[in-house]
């Protein structure tokens, strides 16, 4: 059976979990160092990327992700999580685990904007709009050549893809729409075929 790790420092672990039950995926929560061993992907949940970041840079958690990536497991990050994943973070010194050839900014969206729900075509995933969560969110202002834009919002890049490893700006766990995940578990069972 497929097995998804959730990152489970803080932040929205659970609403990745359900999702994934929902899919019929089995899920466990990497708190510790060795339980990503048998994997398929992980996923980095939404949550606050500087408490998440501080407490992975301390365990040797983060250094079995980097690993795992080299071979290709799936990647996604989820807004805090893409900021984990981000090579540069435009507005602060420290970074993370500098898998994604991105740059982005955190909390990019203004005051007013902080909180928001809209929709939008994602052509990578379906051609109806996909329901999209925003909470004080970051947006990527710069992608590497190898780096693949799966959505601009209002001129805003806010969905991510480099080859194993997706970013996304929005929550989809927080909505009842489970097509982004169906999108990441597509990449995760091909992980899983070639590995056997
Ligand atoms: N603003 C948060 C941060 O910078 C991210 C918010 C989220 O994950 N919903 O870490």
């Amino acid at each position: 059976m497929l097995k998804v790790g959730i990152l489970a420092i803080q932040g929205g672990i659970e609403e990745h979990e359900a999702h994934l039950r929902q899919l019929g995926v089995d899920t466990v929560q990497i708190k510790k160092p060795g339980q990503l061993a048998n994997c398929h992907g992980i996923i980095l949940p939404g949550g606050e990327s500087t408490a998440i970041g501080k407490t992975l840079l301390e365990t040797s958690i983060a250094q079995e992700i980097i690993e795992k990536s080299k071979v290709g497991m799936p990647i996604w990050g989820t807004c805090a999580g893409m900021i984990l994943l981000a090579k540069e973070i435009e507005n602060q010194t420290e970074n993370y685990l500098k898998l994604l050839d991105i740059t982005v900014h955190r909390n990019g969206y203004g005051r007013q904007i902080d909180s928001f729900k809209t929709e939008a075509i994602i052509p990578a995933i379906s051609k109806e709009p996909i329901p999209l969560v925003f909470i004080r969110a970051p947006y990527v202002t710069r992608v590497g050549s190898d780096v693949k834009v799966l959505l601009q919002l209002d001129g805003k890049i806010v969905a991510v893809q480099q080859n194993n490893i997706l970013g996304t700006s929005f929550h989809p766990e927080l909505t009842d729409d489970l097509r982004f995940h169906e999108y990441f578990l597509k990449m995760v069972r091909k992980f899983a075929l070639e590995k056997e």
